[in-house]
């Protein structure tokens, strides 16, 4: 139905998350209905994005700035590095305005399972982050999952002899719970209520 195009679309719209081929179909019409107020203005968006926004080069963040705009805040806390699995749980931390420090996107966890090792994650520039100084405390806001957990003690081992405070995320985080699906309450008692690694 709607040719090619429009199945091409459709089959693109359905792999972005939260979006089954229904509400895909359903989306791409809507937009094929207003093609110039809807369709052309979200093309346009796509690519700027696209191109504008990359990783920073400190912590991971996504922006279209590097350093991100976390980073070049002169405001913010310097000597508190708050470590996430993804960017996902940053932007969640941020939204709850729970962490007036800095963050550390890890790229993922240990996985014995699924074969990721140290190397495939951002720890080798956490660990170089530490060693310039002025860190204190590192909060480790990981999934409350067994690769979470594994990977929290795993950096607790190698972040201990640095010097720096290691804490992790209380109660509230739910087993098995990304931290990006939490409520901004609950992120925050999480955060507040934080217990040393
Ligand atoms: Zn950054």
């Amino acid at each position: 139905m709607g040719g090619a195009e429009v199945e091409r679309l459709i089959a693109l719209l359905a792999k972005l998350p939260g979006l089954g081929p229904r509400s895909a179909r359903r989306a791409a019409l809507r937009m094929l209905q207003q093609p110039e107020t809807r369709m052309l203005p979200l093309a346009t968006a796509l690519t700027e994005a696209a191109r504008a926004v990359k990783p920073c080069s400190i912590c991971g963040n996504l922006d279209s700035q590097d350093p991100c705009g976390v980073c070049s805040d002169r405001q913010r806390d310097r000597s508190v590095i708050c470590v996430v699995e993804g960017v996902a749980d940053l932007w969640a931390l941020e939204r709850a305005h729970v962490h007036d420090g800095l963050y550390h996107v890890l790229g993922g966890t240990l996985s014995a399972l699924a074969g990721i090792g140290p190397e495939d994650l951002n720890v080798t520039s956490l660990l170089h982050r530490i060693g310039d100084g002025g860190v204190t405390e590192v909060i480790l806001a990981l999934p409350a999952t067994v690769d979470g957990a594994t990977t929290a003690h795993w950096l607790t081992d190698r972040l201990k002899p640095l010097g720096v405070n290691v804490t992790r995320l209380a109660q509230g985080v739910p087993i098995g719970g990304a931290l990006d699906v939490l409520d901004d309450g609950t992120l925050a008692a999480a955060l507040r209520s934080r217990r040393p690694s």
